[in-house]
């Protein structure tokens, strides 16, 4: 196990980088290198046991279920197993560089990694928020042939073509996302789907009335169109990878199409600890900048605007960076 165990050699002024998920590096988790499972950094376990029957590790700026550790918008962050987790971050990066490194580059990718992405393939990626956008990025550093964006706003769609690499793009409002796939693949379908919507999907049509009616009336927790959508146009044998996150419960599982096509879902809160030194250095080799997704720079007593510019996707707003 490497993880980073750098803190001890840290002076003044060294800049780190710190992964959303805490990891102990001592449980079996964490020497499986699966650190968004660690054993002993979510103190309130019990909580998402009697949810998900087991509990994943804490995570910052979470739920309590995930420890209720405040979150690293702040201008100070206390951060338990702080030998195990930081990275220290190399002279002449600018922070905006690797910032990312903290959270949505090493999720974007992990979906990616998650496709076992071969030679010729086609992925397809829902939502091009900043982790969708990562997401396109990585499948193509990972040597997929064509990757396809899909998304409702203009302004993710070019950036997914112009500045992560997406080779084709699907805008939903406008076109039936399965035809277009199969349009584009010769009616077989991608290669992997990648859902990074999670719970928040938005789609036109009567499920997304329904998924609405049963939330409203908690009978379902989280509203999965993108997941639905990617299970049908995946092709036979293909794989999902579900980097969106979910909270608790979902409705209308297509699990017969799941089965009887022999797909494989892949999925997981990110184990950050993992990617943070390689995709470090595919950032020095010049291989990627994660910067291409900053839209916005603004102070911290400004977050409070942020959210809401982020939420509404104001001012083509897809990822803000605020500085304390
Ligand atoms: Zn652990």
């Amino acid at each position: 196990m490497e993880v980073g165990r750098e803190v001890k050699n840290l002076n003044v002024g060294d800049r780190v980088v710190v992964p959303f998920p805490i990891a102990c590096g001592n449980c079996a988790a964490c020497n499986a290198e699966a650190y968004s499972l660690c054993e002993n950094s979510n103190p309130n376990a019990w909580m998402a046991e009697k949810l998900m029957g087991h509990a994943p590790s804490g995570i910052f700026g979470y739920s309590h279920m995930l420890g209720g550790f405040a979150g690293g918008q702040a201008e100070y962050a206390r951060v338990p197993f702080a030998d195990v987790g930081p990275l220290k971050v190399p002279d002449g990066i600018p922070d905006e560089k690797v910032l990312f490194l903290s959270d949505i580059f090493p999720t974007g990718y992990m979906g990616a990694e998650m496709c076992n992405i071969q030679r010729g393939d086609t992925i397809a990626v829902w939502g091009c928020g900043p982790v969708g956008q990562f997401a396109i990025a990585s499948a193509k550093m990972l040597g997929a042939e064509r990757v396809v964006a899909i998304d409702r706003f203009r302004e993710r769609l070019d950036m997914a073509r112009t500045k992560a690499g997406a080779t084709d793009i699907i805008n939903y409002e406008e076109s039936d996302v399965y035809d277009s796939l199969m349009d584009m693949t010769g009616g077989v379908g991608p290669d992997a789907c990648i859902d990074a919507v999670g719970t928040e999907a938005h789609m036109p049509g009567a499920l997304y009335a329904y998924d609405r009616f049963k939330q409203a009336l908690m009978l379902e927790t989280d509203r999965p169109l993108a997941l639905r959508q990617a299970i049908m146009a995946c092709r036979n044998g293909g794989t999902v990878s579900v980097i969106g996150v979910y909270g608790g419960f979902i409705d209308k599982f297509p699990m017969g199409s799941f089965m009887n096509r022999s797909l494989t879902m892949k999925t997981g809160q990110c184990h950050v600890h993992r990617y943070m030194k390689p995709l470090l250095e595919r950032i020095q080799n010049g291989e990627i900048d994660p910067s291409f997704v900053i839209t916005h720079q603004m102070s911290l007593s400004d977050a409070p605007n942020g959210y809401g510019m982020f939420v509404n996707k104001d001012d083509n707003c897809v990822k803000i960076v605020l500085k304390p």
